[in-house]
């Protein structure tokens, strides 16, 4: 059989360029998908940052598209073994711009940003149906988030074309545009309607891949369900009702070569499953680092996360003054001004107990998987989150709120859950700052009694969440739109 091309469209894909669970998604499910024999290719826009980690991309062609000259790039990156990730890079002005891929140094969105994805989708499109490169052209393409949200609406124009798949990661972002500036990107008029890209006055991305893909799917069966209500729908969940029968949650994997403390070059110590003493030494190397207090029984909480509003950092924020006195807390991440000098205010109030790092840093996220006893994930809405995930391979106690994809990967260390051995973290219903700290109060309780603790660790670091299920199930989806077998079948 002929073997399935797949072009996956984004904004960021580590390792090129990561702001968020989206990079981490976009650079690890092509590369299992190449595992599972399928032609996957990656096109991106070709920031600084992508220039730079791909040095040896070549040009391939160029051409004008609404006024802009664009070079479609060529590169490889390594895709497992002998293989190697075909990886197209939209090179033009509007991405010629260093530093955050949607914002300027001072942390604002730059303001042409839907024109500046619009212009990336036409040149997507343009090399998905093999108009820009014609060696190649794609049978499925899978687009993510709003920055890729036009491509399949763009595709819909043309009858022979490729099926389209949509990833929602996060519907809380929608590519919003003033309908002044919609006019000036071209677009038929008829998409001025309701049912298609209009929104409330406004040009929404997002509801190009809503309104125009084949077929939807999100990161987690819970937000599936979740985005379909008045709650979790940010206005879209009329749409997403009308469009239920398409829409399919698949939960994302994690990367279990780079997120694998058995073999993490970022840890001062490795350790797996039999070696917990280890990860205690992990947990010394961080106190240490980080200026907290040498104390081997506190329980050591991390929290690794943008500073948003979405992950309930305020609920934190309102928690610190009530912790338990042998709570340790550290919170690396970047985000809203208020966060951060909130969490910079209580360090430097309880500097043995309280460290925060404000900005990007990858290994020390790492070492805080490792080195915490405890990871704390309290979102007011969480499509899949990443953390929670990394958290259980590293045997670090996840506690998070009942929402998306952390009510369906976190199983509640309840007294039955306990007794049946499948408990892996504690899960929490509100969100408020009581019902965090009674999370965190529970947590201590079994830290302090030991074995349940352990068992918690032990069950977490047993589970599979690596892509390849994940790769598995869109690739049965997107044979499923082709009307073909899947390989192997
Ligand atoms: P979201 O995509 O909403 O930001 P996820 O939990 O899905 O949340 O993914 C977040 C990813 O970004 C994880 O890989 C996490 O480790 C990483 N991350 C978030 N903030 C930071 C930071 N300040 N430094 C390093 N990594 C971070």
């Amino acid at each position: 059989m002929k073997r399935l091309r797949v072009l996956l469209a984004a904004s960021e894909a580590w390792p090129l360029v990561k702001t968020g669970g989206l990079g981490d998604v976009v650079g690890a499910l092509p590369v299992a998908l190449r595992g599972l024999g399928v032609d996957a290719r990656l096109v991106l826009p070709a920031y600084p940052a992508a220039r730079q980690a791909l040095p040896d991309a070549r040009p391939l062609a160029r051409s004008a598209l609404y006024g802009a000259d664009i070079t479609l790039l060529r590169g490889e990156l390594p895709a497992g073994g002998r293989r190697m990730l075909p990886v197209y890079l939209i090179a033009t002005a509007a991405f010629d711009r260093p530093g955050n891929p949607y914002q300027n140094a001072d942390g604002v969105d730059w303001p042409d940003n839907p024109a500046r994805f619009a212009l990336f989708c036409r040149a997507a499109a343009a090399l998905a149906l093999g108009h820009l490169a014609p060696d190649w052209r794609a049978d499925v393409v899978h687009a993510h988030d709003w920055q890729a949200g036009l491509l399949p609406a763009l595709l819909s124009l043309h009858t022979q074309r490729p099926r389209s798949v949509f990833t929602v990661h996060n519907l809380a972002y929608q590519g919003l545009a003033p309908a002044a500036d919609a006019a000036a990107l071209g677009l038929p008029a008829e998409w001025w309607r309701f049912d298609a890209l209009e929104f409330f006055g406004q040009l929404a991305l997002i509801k190009g891949g809503l309104v125009f893909a084949d077929r939807i799917t999100t990161v987690s069966p819970r937000y599936a369900q979740e985005i379909q209500t008045p709650e979790f729908g940010c206005g879209l969940d009329g749409l997403l009702r009308y469009r239920a029968h398409a829409l399919v949650g698949i939960l994302n994997g994690i990367d279990a070569e780079q997120w694998n403390p058995a073999t993490d070059p970022a840890l001062p110590y490795r350790y797996d499953a039999e070696h917990l003493d280890l990860k205690a030494a992990d947990k010394a190397a961080l106190q240490q680092e980080l200026g907290l207090a040498a104390e081997p029984r506190a329980l050591l909480l991390g929290l690794v996360s943008r500073l948003v509003a979405q992950k309930g950092i305020d609920l934190l924020i309102d928690a610190l003054p009530h912790l338990p006195a042998d709570v340790q807390l550290v919170v690396l991440g970047s985000g809203e001004a208020a966060y951060t000098e909130a969490l910079r205010a209580a360090a430097a109030a309880q500097p043995a107990r309280i460290a925060f790092r404000a900005g990007y840093d990858e290994p020390l996220a790492h070492r805080i998987q490792a080195g915490a006893d405890a990871l704390l994930v309290p979102s007011r809405f969480e499509p899949c989150g990443l953390t929670q995930l990394y958290a259980l391979r590293y045997g670090t106690v996840p506690i998070v709120r009942a929402v998306g994809g952390l009510a369906d990967t976190v199983v509640d260390a309840s007294a039955e859950n306990l007794a049946s051995d499948c408990a892996t973290g504690i899960v929490f219903e509100t969100a408020s700052s009581a019902a965090l700290l009674a999370a965190i109060e529970r947590a201590l309780a079994l830290f302090r009694a030991g074995a349940p603790w352990q068992q918690l660790q032990r069950a977490g670091m047993a589970e599979d969440h690596s892509w390849e299920h994940a790769a598995g199930a869109y690739l049965e989806l997107y044979c499923h739109l082709l009307d073909q077998e899947l390989p192997g079948a």
